[in-house]
């Protein structure tokens, strides 16, 4: 046996260190396990490169789970200026980019150092390239890892190996199987924030259009989200279309409104009078991408003869054309799944789970936290802000 540890943590993602560093300031021996060749490779690659790292706007609202109460205590207990605080403290640089979400200036390799910094201040100790091979519950209490580097024994331990999404940066179905091998129900697993994909006549209709952006609100089931639409090779993606994707499911409608913000209707009608000369088409190439806007007259406005000067359009004609900028419907076939998905919904029930320690409530010393739980944020930070706190519920607990 290596070492005497008060707390084992699996996985060095944003929820595991976080949770560590908590732990190890409260005077807990920590041990965090990686099996990758570095820590916080999603922390790495998060916004592009800068971290998303939090968002001020962050409510119990902006959160899917089967629960939606179960997340508000963590949350409520550790808040985004908690964070904050230690970013400042640490002199990284950040800004707010829109609705709330702070990057960093720089890089997103300063929130990994901070995080390392704070557990090499606090005693944590952290071991990369070792794999769990076998967990067991010895009768004398607490739990006991055999892995790739010896055997490790604790009387607690945390699950914090993430989600499902991006498989070669390390992410592995390794907590849900521990769940299970505990007991622990796991509801049924998705890709979330992930691009949309189309098939057959519906990707037809939108080739050659790839990289055309704009402004849409996309609904579905009742949700709806303004931000920008990227048409793709296979599909659409872009932020209205990532955070429609986590309340989509195959079969689903989806509903976009092109013109977000505006009335179509009586933009139509103002551009009827004021330039009765000009072509539908050419009206709708003012309102839309050029490029979107020739489509949508080829592939849904022919049979209106979209040429013609607007003064020849009656008013059931441009009703029907406003109908469709403001409700267009867009036929999913898919996602394009975990290679690109940003979270993993569903996971480990959280019916099971103490939301205010994120304990089991049926094994003693067992803690689950971050994306592993059946918690996923939207997009803008979200998800961090509930990795940061999940594991410092978690780690005031241990
Ligand atoms: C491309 C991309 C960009 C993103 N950008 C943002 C953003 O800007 N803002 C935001 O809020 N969210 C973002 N997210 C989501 C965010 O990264 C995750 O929600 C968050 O990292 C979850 O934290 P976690 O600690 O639960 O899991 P992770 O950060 O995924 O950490 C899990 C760790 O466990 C390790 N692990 C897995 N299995 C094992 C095992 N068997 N043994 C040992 N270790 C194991 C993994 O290698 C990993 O290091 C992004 C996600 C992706 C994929």
């Amino acid at each position: 046996m290596s070492g005497h540890h008060d707390v084992l943590v699996i996985g060095a993602g944003a929820a595991g260190l976080m949770c560590a560093v908590t732990a190890a300031r409260r005077g807990r021996r920590v041990l965090v396990i990686e099996h990758a060749n570095k820590v916080g490779k999603k922390i790495l690659m998060s916004g592009g490169g800068r971290c998303n790292f939090t968002n001020t706007g962050t409510t119990p609202a902006n959160y899917l789970s089967a629960n939606p109460h179960f997340c508000k205590s963590a949350l409520a207990r550790y808040t985004p200026w908690h964070f904050i605080e230690m970013v400042e403290r640490h002199g990284i640089a950040y800004h707010e980019k829109e609705l709330g979400q702070l990057f960093c200036d720089e890089s997103s390799r300063l929130i990994v150092r901070m995080l390392l910094d704070e557990c090499a201040r606090a005693g944590v100790e952290v071991r990369t390239h070792c794999s769990v091979e076998r967990v067991e519950q010895p009768d004398a209490g607490g739990f006991r890892l055999q892995t790739t580097q010896g055997r490790f024994a604790a009387p607690a331990l945390v699950v914090a190996c993430g989600g499902l999404s991006i498989p070669s940066m390390g992410a592995s179905g390794f907590g849900y199987e521990l769940a299970r091998q505990f007991g622990h129900p796991v509801l049924p697993t998705r890709a979330g924030l992930v691009p949309l994909t189309l098939s057959g006549k519906h990707h037809e209709r939108l080739e050659g259009l790839s990289g055309v952006a704009l402004p849409v609100t996309a609904r579905c089931n009742g949700r709806d989200f303004s931000n920008s639409m990227l048409v793709t090779h296979r599909g659409v993606s872009g932020p209205a279309i990532l955070q429609i994707s986590s309340y989509w499911q195959p079969g689903d409608e989806l509903r976009l409104d092109l013109l977000p913000g505006s009335d179509a209707l009586e933009t139509l009608r103002q551009l009827q009078a004021a330039r009765p000369a000009a072509g539908l088409g050419t009206v709708l190439a003012e309102l839309l991408p050029r490029r979107f806007a020739q489509r949508l007259c080829e592939a849904w406005l022919a049979h209106l003869q979209p040429g013609r000067p607007m003064r020849q359009f009656s008013a059931p004609q441009l009703r029907e054309v406003a109908a469709l900028l403001a409700d267009w419907p867009l036929v999913a076939s898919g996602t394009e799944g975990y290679r690109t998905a940003e979270v993993t919904l569903g996971g480990v029930d959280t019916d099971s789970v103490s939301s205010t320690t994120m304990q089991s409530r049926t094994v003693p010393g067992l803690y689950f936290i971050g994306e592993v739980l059946d918690v996923t944020g939207w997009l803008g930070g979200y998800n961090f802000q509930w990795a940061w706190a999940s594991a410092h519920a978690a780690g005031t607990a241990v």
